[in-house]
């Protein structure tokens, strides 16, 4: 057995040598095409306790893994680690999902530790890079592997620019804003990446907002504000992902504004994503949103066509796949709004293939596409779509389920029913019920006559894509 070779002292041992360790024995055990797919872009984040934590790309990535390759990862802990070994994993820039594997091995009762992804601010010794310091960072997310298209078009000469000179250029703070899946997170961690290769002595930080306002709350219970807030002052480049979720948390942004100052005044960079522009960010602290505007906004946008078909042959090549061109342009027709799924759609296609050893075919791409979309429908409910609408039209929510014959609100009703019709597994009577307690052939006039007007009426027509794609922006 190869490991007896290695001077390996589990005792001793930290993340990245375990995981190398169960690589090793995973690599033995699975052809090399389904190693590089699932195995090799797994990032260990800790070990403690006999617990490895690690981070997987997406929930997906886990779901397969648990599925097909349980037993290889038992094995190969069972082997590292030893009989009291434990696995947890976390997603990558998604809010903490942490689990227990379902290793049958895993004896241990003692309670996981509690989420380390974020840094601890532990011993106040914040002048230099001390051995606690964590970036967070994702390796996988850089500027190589990032492509560049009409939709991010500014936000990536942007972040380019910042990565040269980092708190020395007028994007301070740089604001990254757009929907889900567009590449904001890739964006904002590929310039972390850039600094610290180029400038590996300052501290760049990565972290979601939920981590920040998590480990926010804890420091508060343990009495420890003043050092949580001095670390983050000590920080020379600080990256928050998702801002959008600090709304309606007074407190987290009164100490996020203190933070932000301090760092801006000595020109520190401050990064953020968001889901939508500052303006937008209601109940977010009015000085908080003037400042976030001092600097740079830039939105990224849906890919437009040929992006997509390049950001699919070249994730294709990153996964060593080879896809004919029918199928790629199949796929970038179908998956329209959202790259996280044009690579799960990528992805799962790989990995159905390699499991049944057959070859990608246009079939099996319609099927997953299909697949894909029925997940999404499982992610939006009515509510969603009615408030989607209404905040488009301008309409007050409530109004849709009244009686109101009101032409506008008679409109946001329709489009309301229609959407939901398409968008979610709904029935037509659950439909009807939504709005008011109308029955289904209420429903099924809606939307064909939505249907009918919008084959004549132009404006009606635009409509209708507009809030398409607005409605896309939400799948999660
Ligand atoms: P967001 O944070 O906007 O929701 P992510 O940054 O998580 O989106 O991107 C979703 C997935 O799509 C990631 O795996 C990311 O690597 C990939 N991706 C997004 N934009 C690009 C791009 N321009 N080039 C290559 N991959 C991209
Ligand atoms: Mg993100």
């Amino acid at each position: 057995m190869q490991l007896a070779d290695l001077p390996f002292d589990i005792k001793k041992a930290d993340a990245n040598s375990v995981w190398k360790n169960c690589l090793t024995i995973i690599k033995e055990n699975v052809k090399p095409m389904t190693f590089n797919t699932w195995f090799l872009p797994i990032r260990p984040v800790s070990f403690e306790n006999n617990v490895i934590k690690i981070q997987l790309p997406t929930q997906f990535f886990w779901e397969w893994i648990d599925e097909h390759y349980n037993h290889i990862l038992n094995k190969a802990i069972l082997n590292v680690i030893g009989p009291e070994g434990k696995l947890t994993y976390v997603i990558a820039d998604e809010k903490e999902s942490e689990s227990d594997l379902k290793i049958s091995i895993a004896k241990t009762s003692e309670p996981l530790p509690t989420p380390t992804q974020t840094i601890k601010p532990s011993n106040g010794n914040t002048s230099a890079k001390d051995a606690s310091y964590n970036s967070n960072l994702n390796p996988r997310y850089r500027f190589d592997n990032f492509i560049k298209g009409e939709g991010n078009q500014l936000a990536r000469a942007t972040a380019g620019a910042i990565s040269d000179n980092p708190g020395e250029t007028s994007f301070n703070p740089f604001f990254v804003y757009g929907g889900v899946g567009l590449g904001k997170t890739h964006l904002i961690q590929a310039i972390g990446n850039r600094i610290l290769e180029k400038f590996p002595d300052k501290k760049v930080i990565y972290l979601s907002t939920d981590s920040f306002t998590v480990e926010f709350v804890e420091a508060i219970q343990s009495n420890r504000v003043n050092e949580f807030q001095n670390f983050y002052r000590n920080i020379d480049v600080l990256i928050i992902d998702d801002i959008q979720f600090l709304t309606g948390k007074e407190k987290t942004q009164d100490l996020f504004f203190h933070i932000f100052n301090t760092l801006h005044q000595s020109r520190k960079q401050i990064i953020l994503s968001s889901d939508r522009p500052p303006k937008e960010l209601k109940g977010m602290d009015e000085r908080l949103i003037s400042r976030f505007k001092w600097g740079l906004a830039a939105d990224i946008q849906p890919p437009e066509y040929e992006m997509r078909i390049a950001i699919l042959k070249s994730k294709a090549e990153e996964f060593g796949m080879t896809i004919s061109h029918d199928i790629v342009e199949y796929i970038a027709s179908n998956i329209t709004s959202n790259i996280r799924e044009l690579e799960g759609c990528l992805i799962k296609m790989l990995a159905t293939a390699s499991l049944n050893s057959k070859d990608i075919s246009l079939d099996l791409a319609r099927k997953i596409v299909r697949e894909i979309a029925s997940d999404r429908k499982l992610n939006l409910g009515i509510d969603d779509i009615t408030k989607i609408v209404c905040e488009y039209l301008n309409v007050p929510e409530n109004k849709v389920r009244d009686k109101t014959r009101k032409k506008e609100i008679v409109l946001a009703r329709q489009l309301s029913m229609y959407f939901a019709k398409e968008y979610t597994k709904a029935s037509l009577k659950t439909i009807g019920l939504h709005f008011g307690g109308r029955d289904h052939s209420t429903v099924i006039h809606a939307c064909s006559s939505i249907e009918a007007e919008a084959k004549d009426d132009l404006q009606l027509a635009e409509l209708l894509s507009k809030l398409k794609n607005k409605i896309e922006l939400h799948y999660k």
